[in-house]
């Protein structure tokens, strides 16, 4: 009796479950059938995309490719948004909510050699981000719904942005007028992340650290090195949990550690203040100290300046004191929906393998991105799709001399963000 009651509260549970997340396995499963029918077209237009890398505001090539193969899909499609922006519509069947899905395309400028061997032919300019693999993903996403298109009760809109490395390419595209060419309810997109190839990671609210960097400005004084050690003691009195001594690389190894890295509870990365630089110089006669860091808390990334300059005019450095310049934007993090995060993570972990969906703990040091330009404007959700596999030596740290992706990650990337976007056009 008691075990009868279990299973029905359980049936119960799920099914309010399915209810509130629109959850279709069917759906999965046919996405899953039509990823892997598209998987090795997909590595070819990767592979193509990664020998012929174009740098931030120079992706003409790419957007060309890209704004093809979206009206080969037969999708409604607008070009050179805010640059070389691309926007592809795609309605479906029936009416229902409208979802974007933003891919970002463009590479780095690097000498470090390419560690694949479809290497670039671009010298000194490499994806070594894994936009070429964002552009990929979008493109087979794309592919998939419009197959689905009977099934789709609503619209989805392709975002593809240049320009994200320069953190001016969603602000330019929104400012050619993004948001009055659509209308989404709701925007998703992801980012290659370190974990194992296909593992998905996501937080509410503030995914990455948010990073600062301030400029104070003093007359020339006589005593610069005491002037430097006393703004060196004001800022590392902010640090808080976790110090960078030198290079960043020994936090960097501990954001995957099996006790206190990211994705486990009692991760160190909650809630810190790391001091990246400082250093105090003369240009022009004239001294400045710069300092670069990063805080978790926003109400901490407010008040720093101030409390910074209460301490210098209370110090005998008080008359030196000219000015403080401090950027307001917090342009580097995504911000996550609570709600629509919790709905992405019961969504996907309902079809995907359990052991792949692992929620972060902490905020991620050291990235930075531009998606929240658009999350200003519309909610959403930003993930993590790691990259990585140790077995065949392949590391996806971003912005690394060895960064590589294990292509099956294109397959995870557009199985579970296609069923994610076509759970949410078809909810109610
Ligand atoms: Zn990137």
């Amino acid at each position: 009796m008691k075990t009868q009651l279990i299973v029905i509260l359980l049936l119960v549970t799920t099914g309010i479950l399915s209810a509130q997340s629109g959850t279709n396995t069917n759906n999965y499963q046919q996405i899953e059938k039509q990823a892997d029918a598209i998987y090795n077209s997909l590595v070819k237009i990767r592979r193509d995309l990664h020998r012929n890398p174009e740098i931030s505001k120079q992706e003409k090539r790419t957007s060309k490719i890209v704004s093809e193969y979206l009206r080969n899909l037969g999708l409604e499609v607008k070009t050179n948004v805010g640059g070389y922006g691309v926007v592809g519509i795609l309605k479906g069947g029936k009416k229902g909510r409208k979802i974007a899905w933003r891919a970002d395309m463009d590479a780095i400028k690097t000498d470090e050699a390419d560690v694949v061997d479809f290497e670039s032919k671009n010298k000194g300019v490499r994806h070594i981000c894994g936009h070429d693999v964002h552009t990929t993903i979008g493109l087979g996403i794309a592919t998939v719904l419009s197959q689905q298109k009977e099934n789709l009760e609503g619209t989805v809109y392709f975002i593809f942005q240049p320009a994200e490395e320069t953190f001016s390419g969603a602000k330019d595209m929104i400012k050619d007028g993004l948001f009055e060419i659509i209308k989404p309810d709701e925007i998703y997109g992801l980012h290659i992340g370190p974990g194992p190839s296909g593992e998905i990671n996501v937080k509410a609210n503030e995914l990455f650290a948010y990073q600062k960097s301030l400029k104070i400005k003093f007359k020339p004084s006589a005593n610069e090195k005491e002037l430097e050690n006393f703004m060196n003691t004001i800022l590392n009195g902010f640090v808080r949990n976790i110090e960078q001594n030198g290079s960043p690389w020994d936090i960097i190894n501990k954001i995957s550690d099996s006790k206190i890295g990211l994705t486990k509870k009692e991760t160190i990365f909650k809630d810190y203040f790391i001091l990246q630089g400082a250093r105090l110089n003369t240009d022009n006669g004239a001294t400045f100290y710069n300092a670069s860091f990063l805080e978790t808390d926003v109400k901490k990334v407010n008040s720093i300046p101030l409390e910074i300059k209460k301490q210098i005019l209370n110090s005998k450095f008080k008359d030196a004191f000219i000015s403080i310049e401090y950027s307001k934007d917090y342009s580097g993090t995504p911000i996550n929906d609570p709600k629509l995060t919790k709905i992405a993570s019961q969504t996907i972990s309902s079809f995907y393998n359990k052991e792949m969906f692992k929620p972060l703990y902490g905020q991620t040091p050291y990235f930075g991105e531009d998606f929240i330009y658009y999350q200003q404007k519309v909610p959403g959700v930003f993930f993590f799709l790691g990259g990585s596999n140790i077995e065949k030596g392949i590391s996806s740290m971003p912005h690394t001399p060895n960064f590589a992706v294990d292509e099956t990650t294109i397959k995870h990337g557009v199985q579970s963000f296609a069923t994610l976007i076509l759970e949410r056009t078809n909810s109610k």
